[in-house]
């Protein structure tokens, strides 16, 4: 019933400690055992309901204790993150990105924000760097991340967890098209093993439509 009692690794657990998060929220309490168990999630879930730790810890413990991975060496111009964060805007991007630093503090474990809007030049200036320290999570808009791919600045062939966050807002504002195009990337053969989370806050068809297409066997968690 508290963070203490579930084991993310030492250093995650300092940082929510350290966040002072005591409680899991109710989506907390049930999305974070189903997705350390491996399993694929698709949860109604609220702006406020602590979605952000639910798809952030899972994400952040298992990069810290799956096995070493090969990445293409660095310094060439493609990178390889092992996660990916979509979300609908620049701003939730940005939040995102900021809790995510804070819970992989000293874990190794490093994060890289990319969203649209202006002002352009300087935001595309400012990723293209970030990229080339190192990214394991990659927090981007749709827009945005379609266009790093066809740079072929970021490469989702060694993706192992992808996360949602308000698909149907994302919906609502046109990105499925995008979507779809950068789930593909991460379905083209050699077909890794991916562990994908949808958060959506209302459940119609085309988000059903979209959780059948890219989850398999999920769990279904209405908080
Ligand atoms: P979110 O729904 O992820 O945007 O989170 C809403 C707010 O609740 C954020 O300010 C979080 O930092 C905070 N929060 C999330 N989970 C917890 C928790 N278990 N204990 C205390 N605060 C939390």
């Amino acid at each position: 019933n508290t963070f203490a009692e579930i084991d993310l690794g030492e250093a995650l657990n300092q940082n929510i400690r350290r966040c002072k998060y005591v409680k899991p929220t109710p989506v907390q309490r049930h999305a974070i055992p189903i997705s350390l168990a491996g399993r694929d999630l698709m949860a109604c879930a609220q702006t406020g309901s602590g979605k952000t730790a639910a798809f952030c810890f899972p994400i952040i413990s298992g990069i810290m204790r799956g096995q070493p991975v090969q990445r293409p060496p660095r310094g060439v111009r493609t990178v390889y993150p092992l996660a990916l964060v979509l979300s609908p805007t620049r701003e939730l991007s940005m939040q995102i990105h900021e809790e995510a630093k804070k819970f992989s503090y000293q874990t190794g474990v490093r994060v890289v924000v990319a969203y649209g809007g202006a002002p352009i030049n300087q935001q595309v200036v400012q990723t293209l760097r970030d990229l080339e320290r190192g990214v394991d999570i990659l927090v981007a808009t749709p827009g945005r991340l379609v266009d790093l791919l066809e740079r072929a600045r970021v490469s989702l062939q060694m993706i192992r967890y992808l996360a949602l966050d308000e698909a149907d807002r994302m919906l609502d504002m046109g990105f499925e098209p995008q979507i779809r195009k950068i789930v593909e990337q991460m379905d083209m053969p050699p077909p890794g093993v991916r562990q994908t989370m949808l958060f959506s806050a209302t459940f119609p068809k085309e988000i059903q439509r979209l959780a059948s297409d890219f989850l398999s066997k999920y769990i279904f968690l209405a908080v």
